[in-house]
């Protein structure tokens, strides 16, 4: 199979930077993707120029601002390809929790002089404005799934990364069950794969950074972290974290605050 020669920009929006940095720490292979290819736009590795054409733009963070709802258009119109990079980009990130609340109070009460921001009312994914032909997800982003990604399109192929479960990778590994022998409220059982389950190997409970897997049974696992003796508004906060606006984390947080959607 012939290689293309890829212009690969790299795009921030509201966000902390860290999926950018797990793609640089993607160490060596990094450095042979730069020589195999042109970053056109990547302000952490060097490049600087956000109106750059690119044969893949990689995004990063959620749209929180007027600015950033007018770029993210500007960007999909010179873009061939547009991979959402992480939490944020995919499913609004962190900062989409104060879409659960009065966005606009908080605005009010903590800054003297509101008028001044240009902050929308909601945090929203990128998808909710613009066409995504693919979404990664993680909080950050495993860095060596972001340069499969960038090999199969060198290569002319579409990549599909996987949604299966987290609990498969966990197994596959041989890392012992956090749910089961620690009875920690894990989420892995409906999150999906592709960070190695790195909670687990370390023995923590997967907070659900890799988002919903396919068909996750959100009301048994729910019920699962009832049995464990979690309170109803802290399964909330378990499923309301940082993929709440993903929308089957959503639907199931909000059942357990009581707002059944
Ligand atoms: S630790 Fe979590 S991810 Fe691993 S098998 Fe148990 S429930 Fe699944
Ligand atoms: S185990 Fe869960 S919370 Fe931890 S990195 Fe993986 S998906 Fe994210």
């Amino acid at each position: 199979m012939e290689r293309r020669r890829l212009r690969i920009a790299v795009h921030k929006f509201a966000s902390c930077d860290g999926c950018q940095l797990a793609f640089l720490n993607a160490g060596e292979t990094l450095l042979a993707l730069a020589e195999a290819h042109d970053f056109v736009h990547f302000p952490e590795l060097g490049p600087v120029d956000p109106e750059a054409e690119a044969d893949v733009a990689f995004v990063e963070g959620s749209v929180c601002t007027e600015e950033e709802r007018e770029r993210i258009q500007a960007i999909r119109a010179r873009s061939a390809y547009l991979v959402t990079l992480g939490a944020c980009a995919t499913a609004g990130g962190l900062q989409a929790l104060r879409n659960l609340a009065d966005g606009e109070a908080w605005l009010r009460d903590i800054y003297p002089r509101r008028e001044h921001l240009d902050a929308l009312a909601t945090a929203t994914p990128v998808a909710e404005h613009v066409h995504v032909d693919l979404a990664l997800w993680g909080c950050p982003v495993d860095g060596g799934q972001v340069l499969d990604v960038l090999a199969q399109l060198a290569l002319g192929l579409r990549p599909a990364p996987g949604a299966d479960k987290l609990c498969l990778e966990c197994k596959r590994a041989g890392h012992p069950c956090t749910l089961v022998t620690r009875g920690r409220p894990c989420l892995g059982p409906v999150t999906r794969g592709g960070c190695g389950a790195l909670c687990p190997r370390h023995g923590r409970d997967c907070y659900g950074c890799f988002g919903p897997a396919e068909h996750p049974n959100t009301d048994a696992l729910g019920m699962r972290f009832e049995g464990l003796g979690l309170i109803d508004a802290a399964i909330a906060r378990r499923f309301l974290f940082i993929n709440s606006a993903a929308p089957e984390f959503r639907r199931a947080g909000l059942y357990w605050r009581g707002e059944a959607p």
